[in-house]
């Protein structure tokens, strides 16, 4: 006899084993036992939940002659029967024509056999024409009181409205581990196969919650290590996986910022023939585990991974951030379709592990916003300590903030500057009302043009000002407190008669410059 696949060897044939259909299961049983049969049912679901299985199970409940507990007994002549020809199982898949449809709209006329219901599961329903499900709608309208139709579907939304209305909906979830984990328990068991807890582990996490998955994964297990016990290498062998040892020392390389050793041991997986894909996959996976350790007190239930694996996992989370560690999940867990449309996936793999190792995991809003704040700050900050080489200007506002002593910012040479020379000035003047001269310090209050030219200040005075300021002890008294300002020679000149549009214009400079003064001081 050929082989025949542990997941069809192993079909449910009653309600009672299917795993992880609770409310599936009980609601089923609960029409068979009241009678309460509906005329048409949606089965949706992920791939490999039972939604087959179950319409299965349940076409041969509602034609059992002495069902148990709303199961098939599997002892009655239809049960043995299989249903006879009153069970029809088409696939949509590959008829998906309206005169499919209208065959089935024939025949589902004719009276059953010997049964009390004709049943039609209809798999892949989704697959139908627009035309086939217009001609379908007319026989859900008016079934015939012996049919029951049972649509099986991993796409519910491609269905049209009028005729999931008319079906009684059920939703077949994912499958647990643990529940994944008794199943394939139970089926090796009953195969004569012996196996470690960590490659049943193993096998019901590589089902990710299809139960025909996981049972597909133990038939390749059994066929890969023949007559001894399967361990949990030979699991990762048949899968192509990266053991989780391996896998958290990739982590751990990247969230140390071990990256020398990190491209050493990327190197020697990529020789091993191991897919950078499937190891980002597995070190997303890890870093979640591990965040969820970090998390939450009572973590074990929560991270399938063996007793040993969670332990390693435990003593790795313990030293990194929370923050590093759901950045780190999150960047590895977003290049997986990244890294199937790269050229070179090493490299994109890497680069990815050289930006998680070297960040400190702060991506939320909040450490952003302090992240600018801190950007604009030093933006800001710059300028002033580049004016105070003298090579730029102090920014208009930074005067406020300015110190007596702080030298403000000169001009580059053969330039004018008058700007720069008021901000000079401005601070040699708060110098002399610190001297307690009152005359010297008045006339120095009144002098209103200057400006700074090839490393020169110069004042430019009336004759009185010049009169005072010219003398020889105010002039060195001036000339050493400028020094201490700013490093520029002082010059006094007498001030031209200018012409009218000059004086506009200096009219104009001036009270920008006593504003100036005013935000100055
Ligand atoms: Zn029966």
């Amino acid at each position: 006899m050929s082989y025949l696949a542990l997941y069809r060897k192993f079909r449910p044939q009653t309600f009672d084993e299917i795993v992880g259909q609770d409310f599936v299961v009980t609601t089923l049983k609960n029409q068979i036992k009241s009678g309460n049969i509906s005329h048409a049912y949606l089965f949706t679901g992920t791939r490999g939940t039972g939604k087959t299985t179950a319409a299965k199970v349940f076409s041969r409940a509602i034609n059992c002659l002495n069902p148990v507990d709303g199961n098939p007994c599997m002892k009655c002549r239809s049960c043995l029967d299989n249903g006879g020809m009153d069970i029809v199982e088409l696939d949509a898949a590959s008829n998906n024509g309206v005169e499919y449809i209208r065959d089935i709209k024939e025949k589902v006329q004719y009276a059953p056999g010997s049964s009390k219901y004709k049943v039609y599961i209809i798999d892949e329903v989704h697959m139908l024409s627009q035309s086939a499900f217009n001609a379908f709608l007319k026989t859900l309208e008016e079934p015939p009181a012996h049919a029951v139709f049972i649509l099986c579907t991993t796409e519910a939304y491609k269905i049209p409205q009028t005729i999931l209305s008319r079906c009684m909906r059920f939703d077949f979830k994912l499958v647990g581990v643990d529940k994944l984990e008794a199943l394939v328990g139970d089926v090796l068991v009953r195969s004569g196969k012996s196996f470690t807890p960590e490659a049943l582990n193993a096998v019901a996490v590589a089902g990710e919650g299809s139960a025909r998955d996981a049972l597909s994964v133990a038939d390749r297990c059994i066929a890969f290590c023949g007559d001894r016990q399967l361990t949990y290498d030979d699991v990762l062998n048949v899968l192509g996986a990266n053991d989780g040892r391996t896998v958290n020392k990739f982590a751990s390389y990247i969230l140390n910022g071990q990256l020398a050793e990190f491209l050493v041991l990327t190197d020697k997986t990529v020789r091993e023939g191991k897919s950078v894909n499937l190891l980002a996959r597995d070190i997303a996976a890890q870093l979640r585990d591990m965040a969820v350790i970090k998390l939450c007190n009572n973590a074990r239930k929560l991270v399938n991974v063996p007793d040993s694996m969670y332990s390693v996992l435990e003593s790795s989370a313990k030293d990194v951030s929370l923050k590093k560690l759901l950045y780190a999940a999150e960047v590895f867990g977003r290049i997986d379709s990244d890294l199937r449309f790269a050229l070179n996936p090493r490299i994109l793999f890497e680069a990815t592990a050289i930006k998680v190792a070297n960040s400190n995991g702060e991506v939320d809003a909040e450490s952003l916003d302090r992240r600018i704040r801190q950007l604009e700050k030093r933006s800001a900050a710059a300028p002033a300590k580049a004016a105070s080489d003298g090579q730029s200007y102090v920014p208009r506002n930074e005067g406020k903030t300015e110190q007596p002593r702080t030298e403000p910012a000169l001009p580059a040479a053969g330039v004018k500057d008058y700007n720069a020379a008021r901000r000079v000035w401005a601070s040699v003047l708060k110098e002399v009302h610190t001297l307690d001269e009152p005359i010297f310090s008045t006339v120095c209050t009144e002098v209103s043009d200057c400006y700074i030219l090839n490393g020169e200040l110069v004042l430019e005075l009336t004759a009185g000002q010049l009169n005072l300021l010219g003398q020889r002890q105010n002039t060195e008294k001036l000339q050493k407190l400028l020094s201490d300002c700013a490093p520029l020679r002082l010059v006094l000149k007498k001030r031209e008669k200018r012409g009218d549009a000059e004086e506009t214009v200096e009219a104009f400079r001036k009270l920008a410059g006593n504003s100036e003064f005013i935000v100055n001081e």
